[in-house]
């Protein structure tokens, strides 16, 4: 397969990240198949990348006709068969090595043997996916970052048996779509979160340790070290379910205590706290997604007697 057969791309998983990239490849010109296990969460996507696009007409940096065509070339489905028609597909679905095993192998029955299957995973290995797809060669890491509209970089991951072609097809796509690849090892967490991940831990641990309120570790970081948004705030957007996931698989795959996830996060995400996507995380956030202007962040320095606010 090369860029150029290239029309229509599946994403299967239209959560914060398969929606995004949806909405990337849909700007590229691509025809998307966005894929999810029901309508809700598919309705959900769309009425979500409408109101992005939305937002970005009033910014002046799309007209009103260019998002319109976008929308027009995303189309939502429940049935994975579909993705036969696709010549490309980027998988997104949760964080969970199982899963994504299943869905490679399912996959594969569906797809032209010619089509290479892209991971969006943060963390876990391509080489075990591209085992579990029967078609080791044809399948990649594309990692796109959060928001995938927003952030120009791309991690292209290289499993053990992922062939130069596949490779240079994903470096080629990657530039297609406006954005900067890099290329990663098949290792765990690849670059950014073999660095981020830990940050974000120990953010969680000086939290649980009482050093200082939610909101102080954040402004410490984005006014003392100049991060855009602070560790919390940053777990939260990712989804802590998420975070929980990939620090686990460092923590088991490198075999380094130092990887060990905070269980503060454990406990949050056991709660059902996720962050911003279930509205409660190190904050409080509204229906809309903004953050509850007036709610303190739920840390306690009491392990396990973090509470929530009142609202
Ligand atoms: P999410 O929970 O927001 O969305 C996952 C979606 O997948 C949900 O809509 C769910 O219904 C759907 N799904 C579950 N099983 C499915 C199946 N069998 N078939 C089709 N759809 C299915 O998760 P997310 O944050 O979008 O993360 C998705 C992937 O992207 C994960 O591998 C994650 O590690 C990775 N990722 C996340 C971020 C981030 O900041 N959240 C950044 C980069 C990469």
């Amino acid at each position: 397969m090369q860029l150029e057969d290239i029309k229509t791309i599946g994403v299967v998983g239209a959560g914060q990240m398969g929606r995004g990239i949806g909405q990337v490849c849909a700007t590229a010109e691509y025809q998307v198949l966005l894929v999810d296990v029901a309508e809700p969460p598919l309705q959900e996507a769309l009425s979500k990348i409408r109101a992005g696009l939305e937002r970005a007409v009033e910014r002046g940096s799309i007209t009103r006709h260019q998002a319109g065509k976008v929308l027009a070339l995303i189309r939502p489905i429940v049935q994975l068969d579909r993705l036969r028609d696709a010549q490309l597909v980027i998988e997104a679905v949760p964080e969970d090595l199982a899963l994504k095993q299943a869905l490679f192998a399912e996959l594969n029955r569906i797809c032209d043997a010619s089509v290479v299957l892209a991971s969006n995973t943060s963390s876990i290995s391509i080489t075990k996916l591209g085992a579990a797809s029967g078609r080791p060669d044809r399948v990649v890491g594309l990692h796109f970052m959060n928001p995938a509209p927003v952030m120009r970089l791309v991690e292209i991951v290289r499993g053990l048996e992922t062939s130069e072609r596949t490779l240079h097809l994903a470096l080629d796509l990657a530039k297609r779509l406006g954005k900067t690849p890099v290329v990663a090892k098949d290792v765990p967490g690849f670059i950014v979160n073999r660095i981020l991940m830990p940050m974000i831990n120990e953010a969680a641990f000086a939290l649980e340790e009482g050093v200082a309120s939610a909101e102080d570790i954040d402004l410490a970081m984005t006014t003392g070290a100049n991060h855009p948004v602070g560790p919390l705030a940053l777990a939260d957007r990712i989804g802590l379910d998420t975070v929980l996931a990939i620090c686990e698989v460092l923590y088991q795959d490198l075999g380094d205590p130092k990887f060990r996830p905070c269980p503060l996060l454990r406990r949050y995400v056991e709660a059902g706290w996720l962050g911003r996507k279930s509205g409660h995380g190190f904050y409080l956030y509204e229906a809309s997604g903004e953050r509850h202007e007036t709610a303190k962040g739920t840390g306690s320095a009491v392990w396990g007697g973090a509470c929530p606010p009142a609202r």
